[in-house]
């Protein structure tokens, strides 16, 4: 077993650590938070800087890279500039889809444009009747000559106003299957009939998700992405690899939780003597430390399993449902050591507990990852 990474992976994180300090610094952070502003500026510098290219194909602009590397890279941006990893996480699901499904003519039309800084492709799956339960979506697709048609409504579809294109998922209501009626659609978001109201949440301010209203949205219909139908296992194929890198981000997050914690008992004094000094605080920063030190291990594994071409079925809701919810703990233990400097907005600590909490609900709730895993585990067992 080596834990060590390559010297390519030691220089690019270094250098993507010295590009977040000076591109995505905590005080640009916190003023884009407070006025719940999209950062197209860093994100322009991951873009301008290779980042965005890594894991493209050569031929669109990209720069091969297997996936414990791109886990690095989520983790790096969720420490230093947890938005970032956010928006990256997001993107690594639509991105996939694309490179493995799309016609030659969408990926030219979306890969370059994401390498040079496009926004990342929304995904638009959930409906107001349809979230853990995707499978009841209900957004249709209606042949006509060599267009589509699209009617429906998406609840929560993440940077759809502000991106150039929604992967749309449709379901077709001649099939009685729900999971062989679906289908994928690169649907550009400037296409009359789309209608987009901002949802209100308790974190991620800068990363805009909508209600989109689609009134017969027409486009044409080579924008089908992979095969008619085929939309929910083209779906599932690269769900493990989302839900990896919002794993990787998270833990990043947590990171960054815990150093700001350490660095605080070092520097606050009570009853003469610094809070770090009481046994009390040192147990809490402990628990947190060996919080980050499991999440590292189980994120880095399943990874590592990714690279192996190993199944991660059950492994990756288990690290998706342990991450999410060791996360939300230390950033709400980190909160408690910052005492009520924790608690006001002067703080990165309480953007860090907002933003962290989704996890435990978006790309699969915990409850839906014990529905994954426990079956599983049961199913090997009985295999012996
Ligand atoms: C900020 C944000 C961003 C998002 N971004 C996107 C996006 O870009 N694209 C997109 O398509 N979606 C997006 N989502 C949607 C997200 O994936 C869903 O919110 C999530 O899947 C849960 O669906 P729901 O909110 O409808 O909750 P529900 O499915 O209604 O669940 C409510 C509760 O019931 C529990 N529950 C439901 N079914 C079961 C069951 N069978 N067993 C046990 N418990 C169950 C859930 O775990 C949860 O606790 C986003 C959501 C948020 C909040």
């Amino acid at each position: 077993m080596d834990f060590r990474w390559t010297e390519e992976q030691e220089l690019l994180i270094q250098s993507l650590e010295e590009l977040l300090k000076r591109e995505a610094p905590e005080t640009l952070l916190a003023e884009l938070d407070t006025r719940h502003e999209f950062p197209f500026k860093p994100w322009q510098a991951l873009a301008d800087n290779g980042i965005l290219a890594l894991g493209i194909p050569e031929e669109y602009g990209g720069v091969p890279a297997d996936i414990t590397t791109l886990t690095l890279v989520c983790e790096t941006l969720g420490r230093h500039a947890l938005p970032l990893g956010i928006i990256y996480s997001l993107g690594i699901i639509t991105i996939r889809d694309i490179i493995q499904f799309g016609s030659e003519e969408i990926k030219a039309e979306v890969l370059g444009g994401f390498v040079r800084g496009d926004l990342p492709v929304a995904l638009g799956i959930t409906e107001p009747q349809a979230g853990s339960d995707a499978a009841a979506l209900k957004a249709t697709a209606q042949f006509d000559g060599d267009d589509v048609i699209f009617n429906g409504q998406k609840m929560y579809c993440t940077l759809a106003q502000i991106t150039k294109y929604i992967l749309l998922l449709t379901r077709d209501p001649q099939v009685a299957n729900p999971y062989e009626a679906m289908s994928m659609w690169l649907l550009p978001t400037d296409t009359p009939g789309l209608r987009f109201n901002p949802v209100n949440k308790v974190g991620w301010w800068t990363v805009p998700s909508y209600e989109v209203y689609i009134e017969n949205a027409r486009i044409p219909r080579k924008k089908l992405v992979g095969q008619y139908n085929f939309g929910w296992p083209q779906l599932m194929a690269n769900f493990e690899i989302e839900r990896l890198a919002l794993c990787a981000a998270s833990l990043g997050a947590a990171q960054a939780a815990l150093e700001d914690s350490l660095a605080y008992a070092n520097q606050r004094v009570q009853f003469g003597r610094p809070i770090g000094s009481y046994q009390a605080v040192q147990h809490i920063l402990t628990d947190m430390a060996v919080k980050v030190e499991n999440m590292r291990n189980f994120v880095y594994k399943i990874a590592w399993m990714m690279d192996q071409g190993q199944p991660v079925r059950h492994e990756h809701a288990m690290c998706k449902l342990y991450v999410a919810q060791a996360a939300c703990e230390v950033t709400d233990s980190a909160m408690q050591i910052l005492g009520g400097l924790g608690y006001t907005m002067d703080h990165r600590v309480q953007r860090l507990w907002r933003d962290i909490r989704l996890m435990r609900i978006g790309g699969g709730t915990d409850e839906i990852m014990y529905n994954i895993a426990g079956p599983q585990l049961l199913k090997q067992a009985r295999k012996g």
